[in-house]
């Protein structure tokens, strides 16, 4: 597998696909890290809240694959935004390493307005050499404006769901705008809709000799998103990695543009109770 890297502002570089861990439980996880490794993924996608960090760090010190090879990032989760360098050590510890290569805020959470103080702790940890990349996930462009008018830093991605039928395009701009890298959470739309035989999907994966995810995936790609499809079976694995050997046509990526609905599968932090 070949899996290009993307830049991000601060300097370092993000392979573009990695695998996502979410849902995928303790028992099982280690396996699956093990098998993307294997199969050629560098980029392993956790947080705190998904439980499996301990699996990822056992596969990662399995795989017999050099630290510096291996991308990984995991998230501060809501409950522990105020006390932002304690949970990263207990991440850190749970992953065996000494440092990851992206940190993120989780959610923003704006009716407890503790973003900022978890941002302060994450550039504290970025000084302190222990993450390299520091970044947000969840943020709103409000969201936004606040961590960098308040601290002047700069996240360098923002993990945000985002898939074919909710396309975030305000947002999207805005964090191109600022040199933010959208990283696409639920890029196949966490397999809970129709897509996969939608025409505009079906049509171009039958033409390109590919399948609809494929499709998506390759959507993303084209637009210079970073993505983590989550998968356990290990030939989806495989098969949500090939997707760097076709091209889509300005014709279908605009029929994938237009199935935007605005449609969230997870949920909006600022619509929450
Ligand atoms: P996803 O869009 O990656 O969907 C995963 C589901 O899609 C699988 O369970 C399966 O049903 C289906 N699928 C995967 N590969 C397929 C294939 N080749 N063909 C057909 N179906 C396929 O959803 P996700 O897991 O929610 O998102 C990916 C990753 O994003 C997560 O694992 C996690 O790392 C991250 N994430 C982050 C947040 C956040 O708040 N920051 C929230 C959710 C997910």
């Amino acid at each position: 597998l070949s899996i290009p890297n993307i830049s991000l502002h601060d300097g370092t570089e993000i392979p573009q696909l990695g695998v996502g861990v979410f849902k995928v439980d303790p028992g099982e996880a280690q396996r699956v890290v093990e098998e993307s490794i294997e199969v050629g993924y560098r980029h392993i996608d956790t947080a705190a809240i998904y439980r499996n960090e301990a699996e990822v760090g056992a596969a990662i010190a399995a795989s017999g694959v050099p630290r510096e090879e291996l991308f990984v990032t995991t998230k501060l989760w809501n409950s522990d935004q105020t006390r932002g360098e304690e949970a990263f050590q207990e991440s850190l510890d749970k992953l065996g390493l000494d440092r990851v290569d992206l940190y993120l805020v989780h959610w923003p959470q704006p009716m407890f307005g503790e973003a900022l103080t978890a941002w302060r702790s994450l550039i504290n940890i970025h000084e302190s050499g222990r993450a390299t990349s520091i970044g947000v996930s969840n943020f709103e462009i409000s969201d936004l404006e606040e961590i960098i008018s308040e601290t002047g830093i700069v996240p360098t991605v923002n993990q945000i769901e985002l898939h074919p039928l909710h396309q975030r395009r305000e947002l999207v701009e805005y964090c191109n705008s600022k040199g933010i890298r959208v990283e696409a959470w639920g890029p196949l739309a966490q397999g809970k809709s129709d897509l996969f035989e939608r025409p505009a999907l079906v049509e171009p994966a039958a033409a390109h000799g590919k399948t609809p995810a494929q499709v998506i995936l390759r959507w993303h790609v084209q637009q210079d998103r970073i993505i983590f499809p989550k998968t356990v079976r290990p030939e989806r694995l495989v098969e949500n990695a090939r997707i760097f050997d076709f091209e889509l046509t300005a014709a279908e990526m605009s029929a994938i543009d237009a199935l935007d609905v605005q449609h969230n599968f997870g949920t909006n932090p600022h619509e929450m109770d």
